[in-house]
């Protein structure tokens, strides 16, 4: 079976074809801003344009008669762009006649790293930019045991980002001014329970801007914010039981979360699986597998169906496989 998948839920507009054993194509034309952080609609705009060139490039690189579903991100994400997705895929499944298939974009992330680490049963870390969740599978469904309180870790490492005047995204850029970062300066560290909350970090590590040097902010604003989300990642793996950690989201390619997460999982008797990093952030391929999973246990979404659903959680998705 092969299955054509298209996100594009906020700056990557990426569309793949899956078969059970690989990526057999994929395309990307990422969004990029070019000043302050993502606009919903100038990046819905920059999907509806792009869109067009590459349903062209990736059929020319696999043959469309040979698709057996459509798949694409129903939500969550944001409205405009969602839209955008939507309308081409309900387009392309008419035009093929083959099925649709509306795909939860955080169980999409959760599903490809499974599928690339052959993790079983983890504990997922979903750090992306407008998502930051603890996820982990209970019975028939994936239920979120902490998740942020306010903005995801990537959106506060952009923000953050941001304020020193450099580009989006931010989190590549904090990740190297940090590693020449040497004095550490104490930031809000807010973990309530099993959630957390970033904005207030972000606010007091603008305030150090004249005081300090960028490189250690950029340092003493991954080490807090990193070291909250291990210890609830490491609270949902003893609460659970489980063995299995599992990083997926833009943020997961960061080496200093990988160390601190491999140390705690270490300490723990646990192991940590890193997905390759290409299929860490959004991208097409994550999509269209889990659509191929989706097809495989029988879900459709009929046209009536397929209104977007920036809102969607995790847990309203009921798991067949
Ligand atoms: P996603 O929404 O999953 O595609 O992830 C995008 C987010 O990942 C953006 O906020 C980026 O700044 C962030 N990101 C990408 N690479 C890194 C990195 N090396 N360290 C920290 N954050 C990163
Ligand atoms: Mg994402």
């Amino acid at each position: 079976m092969n299955v054509l998948g298209i996100e594009g839920t906020a700056w990557n507009l990426s569309v793949a074809i899956v078969n059970e054993e690989e990526v057999v194509a994929i395309v990307n034309d990422p969004y990029s801003p070019k000043e302050g952080g993502i606009h919903p609609r100038e990046a819905s705009q920059h999907h509806a344009e792009k869109m067009p060139s590459l349903i062209k490039a990736i059929f020319e690189r696999f043959p469309k008669e040979k698709i057996d579903a459509i798949a694409f991100s129903q939500g969550p994400g944001l409205g405009p762009c969602l839209r955008v997705v939507a309308t081409a895929s309900r387009l392309l499944s008419l035009k093929l006649n083959k099925p649709l298939i509306g795909v939860n974009h955080c169980l999409a992330h959760v599903e490809v790293g499974r599928w690339k680490t052959k993790a079983e049963n983890p504990v997922a870390l979903y750090v992306s930019g407008g998502n930051s969740q603890i996820i982990a599978r209970r019975g028939n469904r994936y239920r979120v045991f902490g998740e942020t309180l306010d903005i995801g870790i990537g959106n506060a490492l952009d923000k953050l980002a941001r304020s020193f005047g450099l580009s989006h995204p931010g989190g590549p850029k904090i990740e190297k001014l940090a590693k020449e970062g040497k004095k550490y300066y104490p930031l809000p560290y807010v973990v309530k329970g099993m959630d957390f909350s970033f904005s207030g970090m972000v606010t007091a590590a603008q305030k150090l801007k004249n005081k300090a040097k960028i490189e250690d902010i950029a340092f003493s604003f991954q080490e807090t914010a990193f070291a909250m989300l291990t210890e609830v990642t490491e609270r949902a793996l003893a609460y659970l039981g489980y063995n299995e950690v599992l990083l997926v989201g833009g943020v997961g390619v960061n080496k200093r979360l990988q160390e601190m997460i491999d140390k705690m999982c270490e300490d723990r008797g646990a192991r940590l699986y890193v997905p390759p990093s290409e299929l860490m952030g959004d991208n097409g391929a994550m999509i269209a597998y889990t659509g191929l999973l989706m097809l495989k246990h029988d879900y459709r979404t009929s046209i009536d169906e397929s209104h977007v659903r920036s809102n969607f959680r995790i847990e309203e998705v009921e798991v067949r496989w």
